[in-house]
């Protein structure tokens, strides 16, 4: 399958058509950027690693019974995905307080909770991506109310799996980012990327962050702990 018209570039992906309607390829960028675009920089290889984390987490969440976009890997930097429509929400699942979750409360950064949450961000540049309530979802039509149960089961199912797959690698899910889209038939499947640019995830043991936290916090070692985190998936993949 080969890559046609560019259709949209993004902050870290390109997406192409290709001869298929209904499959795109995305290609993953070295780019990285933090708080809605202000802070701009790169990450010599995040491509390559979000594309292969990704895919092989997205091949394990299908085995766990939610539906994704993957289709095949074509390169180290690009895969076929299904086509969908992209539901305008950042649906975000918190297994340890950290992040927006502690600013916006002022909350203790690393405490577990009993029971993970899901909350949701309306996808919106120019406002900053607002956390959004359910009503106000349905309010704007931006999803239907069966679609958003569908889609908190799937956020939930995911969390659950993913959990323990890191904790086996040696590693605690903090929080994470998903989005979602619809099939032409109105299907809802998973999409976008699971990488360590959608993720926080720390060392069980010292609490270090292997993730783009070190990116957006200027922790340094910002490549290492890409190379760190992508090495604990292959050895317990
Ligand atoms: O910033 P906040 O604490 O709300 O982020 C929660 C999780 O969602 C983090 O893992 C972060 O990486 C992810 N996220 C994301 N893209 C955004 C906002 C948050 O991947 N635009």
């Amino acid at each position: 399958m080969q890559k046609q018209e560019q259709l949209y570039e993004g902050k870290a992906k390109k997406v192409w058509s290709t001869a298929d309607p209904d499959l795109l390829i995305v290609q993953y960028k070295d780019d990285a950027t933090a708080f809605n675009g202000k802070k701009k920089g790169t990450i010599t290889g995040k491509g390559v690693i979000n594309n292969r984390m990704s895919n092989a987490l997205m091949r394990r969440v299908e085995s766990a019974g939610v539906p994704t976009h993957f289709v095949e890997e074509l390169s180290e930097r690009e895969t076929l995905v299904r086509r969908v429509q992209i539901v305008p929400l950042e649906v975000i699942v918190r297994n340890v307080s950290a992040g927006s979750f502690c600013r916006r409360y002022g909350f203790p950064e690393g405490v577990r909770f009993a029971r993970p949450t899901v909350e949701f961000s309306y996808k919106n540049d120019e406002l900053n991506d607002p956390l959004i309530c359910l009503p106000h979802i349905l309010a704007m039509d931006l999803a239907t109310a069966e679609e958003m149960r569908t889609i908190t089961v799937y956020a939930r199912r995911i969390n659950a799996f993913l959990v323990d797959f890191w904790r086996d690698a040696g590693v605690t899910l903090v929080d994470f980012k998903l989005e979602f889209g619809r099939l032409p038939d109105g299907t809802i499947i998973l999409a976008d990327e699971i990488s360590p640019d959608t993720c926080r995830l720390w060392d069980s043991e010292t609490g270090e962050r292997l993730d783009k936290d070190r990116f957006r916090l200027d922790l340094g070692g910002v490549e290492d702990a890409y190379a760190e985190i992508m090495r604990r998936l292959t050895d317990h993949g």
